[in-house]
């Protein structure tokens, strides 16, 4: 393979979580959820994600979340990598994040299905023949069975995809110089999952296109839901993600992409019913993964102020009113990964009678294991709320200076969400 593919300063671990910190406060606490993971025996390096969305909406810069890393990892004398992902950036979005991040998510999701040029296709096809017939992993009694036919239609449906990450990847390359960042390619954005077989022949592209990959995210079958739990097949899931698994270790072998190459799984966060699944092929593989969790340490931060009472539970209450107020507007960005019944959605009458331990329990996401007698949550007020941060953005120094004010519960909170419901049943195999 050429030069870049090998030229590799900056490697992500094996083990990874990316964390979003939308008002750039808590970084310290969610650091904190590594260090605990520690001291349990395992390295979980963070990666603090913000989209180009969220910065929008938020009115906030790259450079904040740099700001915020770094003083956390100075706060807390953390020795491991850590990095700053521009998250689901394309050509177009790209630049900002330039200065500030070392991980770059190259989002090339809506160029799947764009026609490539057919002579490409040809010429794709004839170099990769050993692509054709049956394709042994190791790792797997399973075989992946790729006619030509499949070939040349997964061919024609994610070229131009694999192209484009090809022309953001330079872009990156040329601002940032090659090593200097890690790559990852995500296509989970969209409509249909892809199977292992074409994440395979994604794959191989990518070689040839010379990217030095280090985390690809597919999208699985299923449905991930911001903030709330897995909805699908579980042990489907879990066969999805061991193929993808060999497949990958199949690619780096084959066509020599870095070796620590690894899949991404944008999780949208608790995904509780497939966090066993997704240890327990990491042991049987010996694999490592990226688990990109969503931002909802924001949530936490709603569950802290709840908790704290007076003014704190006072404005975690106005939020929701105005959240339910203007749901269609902040559900719309998000509409292809929410769920929320508007039946169940509480009247803003009724939230602003609520104590306390009424609103953390309605908002609070109990595990698997602690999810018998918690009737009271309520997985539609989850999500609204989890889309809602724009009213908090709006509020701006009325929001965040209580934040400060309660700073210890809300961290509390922020730590023991990241470290108890993610990292310890991903990567410590802890039922969750
Ligand atoms: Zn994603």
């Amino acid at each position: 393979m050429g030069e870049t593919l090998a030229n590799q300063n900056l490697k992500l671990d094996k083990y990874s979580i990316g964390t979003g910190d939308r008002f750039a406060r808590q970084a310290k606490a969610q650091l904190q959820a590594c260090v605990q993971a520690l001291k349990s025996g395992i390295e979980v390096v963070p990666v603090w994600n913000k989209s180009n969305r969220e910065h929008t909406i938020i009115g906030s810069e790259p450079s904040s979340v740099r700001s915020a890393a770094d003083a956390a990892v100075k706060a807390l004398a953390w020795k491991l990598p850590y990095f700053c992902d521009a998250d689901h950036i394309t050509l177009e979005t790209v630049d900002r994040f330039f200065a500030p991040c070392d991980f770059y998510t190259i989002d090339v999701a809506d160029s799947i299905g764009r026609a490539a040029d057919p002579a490409e296709i040809t010429s794709f096809v004839n170099r990769h023949p050993e692509l054709s017939g049956r394709v042994q992993m190791e790792g797997t009694d399973e075989v992946l069975e790729i006619t030509p036919e499949h070939l040349t239609h997964t061919a024609q449906k994610f070229l131009a995809a694999v192209k484009k990450a090809g022309e953001i990847y330079r872009k990156i390359e040329n601002a940032k110089g090659a090593g200097n960042f890690i790559p990852e390619v995500s296509m989970d954005e969209t409509d249909r999952a892809q199977s292992p077989a074409e994440l395979l022949i994604i794959l191989a592209a990518i070689a040839d296109e010379g990217i030095p990959v280090q985390t690809i995210a597919p999208k699985f079958s299923g449905r991930f839901n911001k903030g709330v739990d897995y909805v699908g097949d579980v042990s489907q899931f879990e066969r999805e993600m061991a193929l993808d698994v060999a497949a990958i270790a199949y690619a780096v072998r084959q066509y020599g992409l870095p070796r620590n190459l690894k899949l991404s799984i944008h999780s949208g966060s608790d995904k509780f019913s497939i966090y066993p699944a997704m240890y327990a092929t990491m042991q049987k593989f010996d694999a490592g993964v990226h688990l990109k969790t969503a931002g909802t340490t924001w949530l936490e931060e709603l569950i802290g102020l709840a908790e704290a009472g007076g003014e704190g539970l006072a404005l975690a209450k106005e939020i929701y009113c105005e959240a339910f107020a203007h749901r269609d507007e902040l559900c719309a960005p998000y509409a292809t990964v929410i769920d929320i019944d508007p039946a169940k959605l509480p009247s803003p009458d009724a939230v602003r009678g609520w104590s306390s331990s009424q609103y953390t329990s309605a908002l609070r996401h109990r595990t698997l294991r602690h999810r018998r007698g918690s009737a009271a949550y309520n997985s539609s007020l989850r999500q609204l709320l989890h889309v809602g941060f724009k009213v908090a953005a709006k509020m701006g120094k009325q929001y965040t200076d209580l934040l400060e004010a309660n700073e210890a519960v809300i961290a509390k909170n922020v730590t023991e969400n990241l470290y108890d419901r993610h990292i310890a049943p991903v990567f410590l195999g802890r039922g969750a």
